[in-house]
């Protein structure tokens, strides 16, 4: 029996708890130009930080409905959540914050009336993928979430979207926000081993498709799109393309991931034990998706594209561009470790 996706109602209600963060701008954007009314989960005190103001009165501005409280509150959360008839409860809270999740969890429960929960996974499937410490322990808690869940038998999604489109910074868990690098390139081992390469907009897009889907209530959602499977020798060709030079390239070793890990300076530590992960033990790739609760987007939605990495990195040229930095041939181009540190120390991270 072919069973075909549901049409997205224009009337699920969305509740996005973590819109004002990295991952879930993506998402609340995409739930707001798909046409469903969505509301936001803030939390009190964001009048002090410039940033996610802006991004806030974006999403008010779009239809947003913005609601205050912390998913910490699960009585208030138990009152949104029947208040709005909330249909589709979607978290993108940060990983520090994944336990934080249980309180919301318990509420859905009580409520009763929730038809699907995606939980903030939004990376690799952390039930396959065994990183290193410091980024297991944030493994360990989203298992708690998704064990929790199903005993409780509320209907989910866990996304599986692998690395946000960027060049894979070890040390920074937003790498999208900053360039690739100008002055050369850090290749994880050999440099072959291969990931998967998403657009923010696309985590959004296909998330957004996937929550009423029938075909992925209690499923592991990969996202494995074949044009955007590459190693970081490839990025880095890729990028000298853009860029019309080539960059030296210097060795990071597998020992030295390990090494920048076992420090445990939070979140550089943690973003170095999921490289390792993936570039050096291929967490990505190393299992097939074959199973009964796994299903690969392109398999459910095989006539929408996702934007090619080659695109992606079109955009980071033009940004490179408008910024006036130097595009040319001289090899006198900005040393990356400025874009990098800025990055790191963007305000109210
Ligand atoms: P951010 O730290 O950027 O944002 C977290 C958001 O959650 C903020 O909006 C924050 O609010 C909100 N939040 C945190 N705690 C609470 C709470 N108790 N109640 C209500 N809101 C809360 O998160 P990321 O986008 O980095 O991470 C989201 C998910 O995506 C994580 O699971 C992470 O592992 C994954 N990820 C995946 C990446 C990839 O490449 N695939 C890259 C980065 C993350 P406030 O604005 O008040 O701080």
């Amino acid at each position: 029996m072919t069973v075909s996706a549901s049409i997205p109602t224009a009337k699920s209600r969305v509740l996005i708890a973590g819109a004002t963060g990295f991952i879930g701008q993506f998402v609340a954007k995409a739930s707001l130009d798909a046409g469903r009314p969505t509301y936001v989960l803030v939390r009190p005190g964001l009048a002090g930080c410039p940033s996610k103001s802006r991004v806030l009165k974006s999403l008010h501005d779009k239809g947003a409905i913005i609601l205050h409280g912390l998913i910490t509150d699960r009585e208030n959360t138990e009152k949104i959540l029947k208040d709005h008839k909330i249909d589709i409860v979607i978290s993108a809270v940060g990983g520090a914050n994944v336990l934080d999740q249980v309180a919301l969890v318990e509420a859905i429960k009580a409520v009763g009336t929730v038809k699907r929960f995606l939980p903030s996974e939004f990376g690799h499937d952390v039930v396959r993928a065994n990183p290193v410490e410091p980024g297991l322990q944030m493994y360990k808690d989203k298992r708690v979430i998704r064990r929790l869940i199903e005993e409780y038998r509320i209907p989910y999604s866990y996304i599986c979207c692998n690395s946000i489109a960027s060049w894979p910074y070890y040390d920074n868990k937003h790498p999208a926000d900053v360039l690739p690098p100008l002055d050369h390139f850090k290749i994880y081992g050999d440099g072959t081993v291969k990931a998967y390469f998403v657009a923010g907009n696309d985590i959004g897009k296909f998330t957004m498709k996937i929550v009423d889907d029938v075909r992925a209530i209690n499923k592991s959602v990969h996202f494995r799109p074949s044009s955007n499977f590459y190693d970081m020798n490839e990025l880095a060709s890729l990028w000298e393309k853009k860029i019309g030079r080539t960059l030296p390239r210097v060795t990071v070793t597998e020992e030295d991931l390990l090494a920048i890990a076992a420090e445990n300076n939070i979140p550089e530590s943690i973003v170095a034990s999921f490289t390792h992960d993936i570039f050096i033990k291929g967490c990505q790739s190393n299992f097939s998706i074959n199973g009964p609760d796994d299903v690969e987007v392109g398999t459910l939605y095989p006539d929408e594209a996702f934007r090619t990495l080659d695109e992606c990195f079109d955009d980071f040229a033009l940004e490179l561009k408008d910024n006036n930095k130097d595009l040319g041939s001289n090899g006198n181009a900005t040393p990356n470790h400025v874009v990098e540190s800025l990055a790191l120390s963007a305000p109210c991270a």
